[in-house]
């Protein structure tokens, strides 16, 4: 999608400290963060938010969240733990609508959530 930044982060067209990259999932570090680790993995594929996952995006799904615990343990996180947040829409506080699942750790997190 021409006009979303995170396709163009994909195209390689906006510069990104990724961590993690296959032939469908990418990740890269967030440039607000608001934990030690705080990167996002996305589908390379333009899908706006989970509620537009459709039948044909099961393998998507299950990609995405295998890419989550590859980046975890790259970031040392596999033990420690982390919190994975995919905020949906606009009562979620989505504000990029590219899908991402937000992983956050290095830190204790509070619950709930604001
Ligand atoms: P959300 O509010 O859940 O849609 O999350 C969007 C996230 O994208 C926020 O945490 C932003 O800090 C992050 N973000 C925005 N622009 C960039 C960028 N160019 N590179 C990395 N992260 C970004
Ligand atoms: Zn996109």
């Amino acid at each position: 999608m021409s006009d979303c930044l995170f396709c163009k982060i994909v195209e390689k067209k906006i510069p990104a400290k990724i961590v993690y990259e296959d032939d469908e999932t990418l990740a890269f570090d967030d440039i607000n963060p608001q934990a030690p680790v705080h990167t996002l993995v996305i589908p390379k594929k333009h899908v706006a938010a989970v509620q537009a996952y459709g039948p044909q995006d099961q393998l998507l799904i299950g990609q995405l969240l295998l890419a989550c615990t590859k980046v975890a343990k790259g970031k040392g996180l596999a033990e420690s733990g982390y919190r994975l947040v995919a905020n949906t829409g606009r009562d979620g506080g989505q504000t990029v609508f590219h899908l991402h699942f937000h992983l956050m750790g290095g830190r204790q997190m509070g619950w709930p959530p604001g």
